[in-house]
């Protein structure tokens, strides 16, 4: 019993219709309670739903600043290989996109942590492409062995693996694995993933529940906005998130908006279903009063200027000062990117709006910090 088990009696038009016809009545009843249900959920990203986002963002502001205080952790992508065999019709690397391809060595590694630590960054997202015969297991382990002697907590996005992979990683540091749907509809998901292992729309489903018994300490869950409705994927995606939480209650959670950018090379691909800034901003009003604990993170696909507005209103992680190119710290280019950055902007810059609107920079996940100081504290108390 998976998700999959849960998700598959869904029919995906039905939940469509189900959530455009949600009225100002259900969204005033989910305002008012503390504990959402998924009907409540829907009502939240419905069209109805839109005429009430100062209530929403208000109530997302004070749950997060209640849960989370003043903290906005930062964190940098670190990209090691753009080698991928899978087609996905939306994706720079994609197999058949002509670009460069390269893996970093671990010479290489070093050198693009030592250029990061020029910045107090303690948690590191290593990212790859999804090829199994080069981004190895045995090649993640030893980026990671690499990547314990600069960074405190190192997480991962790279190609889906298995229970006793996620183990095995786990005794190189694994803190957390960031795996999206890109779209939970299974019908279409075809259309967008057109070869490779990421064909198995089941496998990459069922990821999260592997992660969750293998114990990672956190998993991130998203899909890519732009691909289908918007409305209908965050209805998924928070069946997801609800599910995991209820059958996995040890494991923390994280969710990512990631909408979709050009890429390098790109011929053609329009995303059917765009979701403007407003519409982001009711998802993540909406994911904060679903669920208190859950993480909120913005990547630098968005804007300097939305990312600093939104920042009160439920997000808690924020990349910063990213490259999303292998080697991109050491030597910049643009030739080999997955996406184009939006937020162009430094770490330090970065780092000086958060604490400009009011807010306190954490270079590292809050979690393993108060696990820390807690065993810190009783040290400092033992003599007592
Ligand atoms: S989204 Fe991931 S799996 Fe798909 S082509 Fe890009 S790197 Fe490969």
């Amino acid at each position: 019993m998976t998700f999959y088990d849960t998700i598959l009696p869904y029919d995906w038009e039905q939940t469509r219709a189900m959530i455009a016809a949600k009225t100002p009545a259900d969204v005033e009843r989910a305002l008012s309670t503390d504990r959402l249900t998924m009907d409540d959920f829907a009502a939240l990203v419905s069209p109805a739903a839109e005429g009430y986002l100062s209530e929403m963002a208000t109530r997302s502001y004070a749950i997060t600043r209640r849960r989370f205080g003043n903290a906005i952790q930062l964190y940098l992508p670190l990209y090691l290989s753009n080698i991928c065999q899978n087609q996905c019709v939306y994706c720079g690397f994609n197999c058949t996109n002509k670009i460069h391809r390269t893996i970093l060595t671990p010479e290489q590694i070093h050198a693009e942590a030592q250029a990061i630590k020029q910045y107090p960054f303690q948690h590191i997202l290593l990212v790859t492409g999804e090829a199994p015969h080069s981004s190895s297991l045995e090649y993640l382990a030893e980026a990671m062995r690499i990547m314990q002697q600069y960074f405190q907590q190192i997480s991962l996005e790279v190609q889906p693996l298995d229970t006793d992979q996620y183990l095995y990683l786990k005794d190189f540091g694994l803190h957390a694995v960031y795996v999206y749907q890109e779209t939970y509809n299974r019908l279409r998901y075809p259309r967008y993933h057109l070869r490779g292992r990421k064909t198995d729309y089941r496998y990459r489903l069922e990821t999260p529940d592997r992660l969750c018994e293998a114990g990672v300490h956190k998993v991130g869950l998203g899909n890519l906005i732009g691909l289908e409705d918007w409305r209908t994927e965050a209805y998924f995606t928070a069946l997801h998130l609800r599910y995991l939480e209820n059958r996995y209650w040890r494991t923390k959670y994280s969710i990512a908006f990631p909408r979709l950018r050009p890429y390098e090379g790109e011929d053609g691909f329009n995303p059917d279903h765009p979701a403007t800034e407003r519409n982001l901003t009711q998802l993540i009003c909406a994911y904060r009063l679903l669920s208190e604990d859950v993480e909120l993170s913005l990547s630098t696909r968005e804007s300097a200027s939305y990312r600093d507005r939104i920042l009160p209103f439920g997000i808690t992680v924020i990349s910063a000062g990213s490259k999303t190119t292998p080697g991109g710290y050491t030597a910049p280019s643009h030739e080999l990117e997955q996406w184009e950055i939006n937020d162009g902007r430094s770490a330090a810059q970065v780092e000086a709006a958060v604490r400009a609107k009011g807010f306190d920079p954490v270079w590292k996940d809050w979690s393993l910090f108060m696990q820390q100081e807690m065993i810190g504290s009783d040290a400092a108390t033992s003599h007592l």
